[in-house]
């Protein structure tokens, strides 16, 4: 097992395992209070509902079960789980462990935050996006009419336990959807060779949060720092849109980075062996990079996203030195160093 520490405030640890760990023994401790409830979505529950109950049988535990899917991620839902807790008695003294992907882990910490204005949360996330993204960091929210996680709060785990044996259950294309994610890691690495797609395992998970952790602890409410976090995100949210959120987030960071490589070569002016190399990587793990959409449709998508600076839009780019940095570019001059 690997142990990292996130050192937000508070500090808490994510443990990560391939499953060899006793997960009790680790988490017993840090569940407080009297009673315990398990946010699952209907999927988790049905493949791992009987051995959460088993595992904590000596636990007040209370079941919790949503849609599967991010339509889940909404104000209904949120206050459902809230009176939930509060019919069956919650105090600010227990426990919520959110146990599935981005979605049940979204909606659950956000519901954590707020009952009794907060109570403890256990994240366990159990697909590979949630594992290497969303499960840390402290991000809450659920979706609005208007748009996606436009509701939420900054909210710290007390524990994130991994176990990467869940992954065996997850489809192809949520992997695929985890790729996405890693791939932008390698971009923000110091070594990049630490964050290789070949295996997914306890290792690479652990070397992907150590990047988000380190720039989390120093820039925890995205100020400044933590937008490095969005490289490969202005045009893969762009494309998630353009694409009517048929594609998924993960497959459109994707693409979205070669754009972003694009741009930043382009911008900073050095050559395309950068692309090529990313080409090749994605191919390597059979992520589909290609792209239909145009690149002026999407800038205007991206102009009207929350990223905008101004008349201009943060980019992350990459500079000369393979550093990441965040330079505000207006659509007309991205647009024209993209085309030419
Ligand atoms: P998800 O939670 O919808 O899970 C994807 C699918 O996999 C679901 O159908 C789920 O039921 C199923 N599943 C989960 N675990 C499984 C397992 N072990 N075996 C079989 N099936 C399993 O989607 P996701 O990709 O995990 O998360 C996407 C969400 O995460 C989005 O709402 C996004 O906004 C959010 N997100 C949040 C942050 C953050 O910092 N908070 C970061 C990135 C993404
Ligand atoms: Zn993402």
């Amino acid at each position: 097992m690997r142990i990292l520490k996130v050192k937000t405030k508070p500090i808490y640890n994510v443990y990560i395992t391939d499953g060899a760990l006793k997960i009790k023994e680790t988490l017993s401790p840090l569940i407080s209070g009297e009673k315990t409830a398990v946010l699952y979505d209907e999927n988790t529950f049905g493949l791992y509902g009987k051995f959460l109950s088993q595992t904590f049988n000596d636990k007040k535990l209370f079941s919790y079960v949503i849609k599967a899917g991010e339509n889940s991620k909404n104000a209904e839902n949120y206050f459902s789980l809230l009176n939930k807790l509060a019919i069956d008695g919650f105090t600010r003294k227990d426990t919520l462990i959110a146990f599935g992907g981005g979605v049940v882990g979204d909606l659950g910490a956000f519901v954590a935050s707020t009952y009794m204005r907060g109570i403890k949360l256990i994240a366990m996330p159990t697909t590979l996006l949630a594992m290497v993204d969303s499960s840390v960091g402290g991000k809450t929210a659920i979706n609005l009419d208007k748009g996606k996680n436009l509701c939420g709060t900054f909210y710290q785990p007390s524990a994130v336990f991994i176990n990467t044996e869940f992954l065996k259950t997850l489809p192809e294309r949520e992997i695929k959807c985890g790729l996405g994610e890693i791939l932008k890691y390698r971009y923000l690495s110091k070594k990049p060779s630490d964050i290789t797609v070949d295996n997914i395992d306890e290792k690479l998970i652990y070397n992907c949060l150590k990047i988000k952790a380190g720039i989390v602890s120093k820039d925890e409410k995205e100020k400044n720092e933590r937008k490095l976090l969005n490289f490969g995100h202005t045009f893969g949210h762009a494309i998630e849109k353009a694409s009517l959120f048929s594609l998924s987030h993960g497959e459109c960071v994707a693409k979205g980075i070669s754009f972003a490589i694009k741009l930043s070569y382009k911008y900073f002016g050095y050559n395309n062996d950068f692309l090529t190399e990313y080409e090749k990587l994605a191919l390597s793990c059979g992520v589909d990079i290609s792209c239909d959409f145009n690149v002026k449709e999407l800038l205007k998508i991206a102009y009207s996203d929350k990223k905008r600076n101004g008349d201009k839009i943060d980019f992350v780019l990459i500079n000369k030195k393979k550093k990441p940095v965040i330079v505000p570019i207006s659509i007309e001059k991205a647009e024209k160093l993209l085309c030419e």
